[in-house]
């Protein structure tokens, strides 16, 4: 488990604006942080920042009170789920799922027990021998899922990976991520632009405009007491 705070955390790419301006958040231990806000605000440039495939133009960011600034992605204990599932089309389910394991040389049992779970909690048992061009898409997301999950990371992240899934496979795959985090209670944090899918799985919300945070708070509190219209307009609050 870890928690992730941002200190006055501000990214500029290249000598464009700032995409992030001064951001300051705290993700709790095991808590299910859903960021949210429209196209183009800065969410996947956060979470990139938090797994250090983007570079922090100024401040700091913590994970677990330890300083990560310049640690390289392969030394934080974090997986990423993204939209499209990158899955290795030459490689079976069960070597997609393996792969994370294999090249950090975790044990061969260990690696075997690992996607053998991970392929019963997601329903994947009977799939492990296929290629990803013989999956479904719901199917595809969840060997996604399972490669995240089999590394056990102390962070999840996700960056709109339901997006490109039909509207009821959205519905399913939103209460498999559920049931993973109450099982396994890693800290998440999770980016999204719907609405529905930022009340149904977050503890919390922080919602984003241009690069700022509007507001942080549980769904209810947000709906029931929002800062400004925009947090407003965003929760459908009653006026
Ligand atoms: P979101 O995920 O909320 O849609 P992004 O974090 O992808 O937003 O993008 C935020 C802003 O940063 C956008 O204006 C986008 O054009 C810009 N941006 C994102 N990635 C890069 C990049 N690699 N180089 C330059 N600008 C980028
Ligand atoms: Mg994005």
């Amino acid at each position: 488990m870890a928690n992730i705070e941002f200190r006055n955390v501000s990214k500029r790419y290249d000598d464009g604006p700032l995409t992030v301006p001064g951001l300051d958040l705290d993700i709790r231990d095991g808590e299910f942080m859903v960021l949210v806000g429209p196209s183009g605000c800065g969410k996947s440039t956060i979470l990139r920042m938090i797994a250090g495939l983007e570079s922090i133009s100024s401040g700091d960011l913590y994970i677990s009170g330890h300083r990560v600034n310049d640690l390289p992605p392969k030394d934080r204990d974090i997986a990423m789920v993204f939209q499209n599932y990158a899955l290795y089309p030459h490689m079976t389910v069960f070597d997609n799922m393996a792969f994370g394991l294999r090249v950090r040389n975790f044990p061969k049992l260990g690696i075997e027990r690992r996607v053998r779970e991970a392929a019963e909690t997601l329903g994947l048992a009977d799939l492990l021998q296929r290629k990803p061009a013989q999956l479904s898409g719901g199917q595809s997301q969840r060997v996604a899922l399972g490669r995240a999950m089999v590394r056990d990371p102390q962070v999840f992240l996700f960056d709109e990976p339901l997006s490109n899934l039909d509207a009821e496979l959205r519905v399913q795959m939103r209460s498999v991520i559920s049931r993973l985090h109450r099982q396994l209670g890693t800290t998440s944090v999770y980016v999204t632009h719907d609405q529905v899918e930022a009340m149904t799985l977050g503890t919390r919300i922080a919602i984003l405009n241009q690069g700022r945070l509007m507001q942080v708070g549980t769904p209810l509190s947000l709906y029931n007491d929002p800062d400004n219209t925009f947090v407003a307009g965003f929760m459908g609050s009653p006026p």
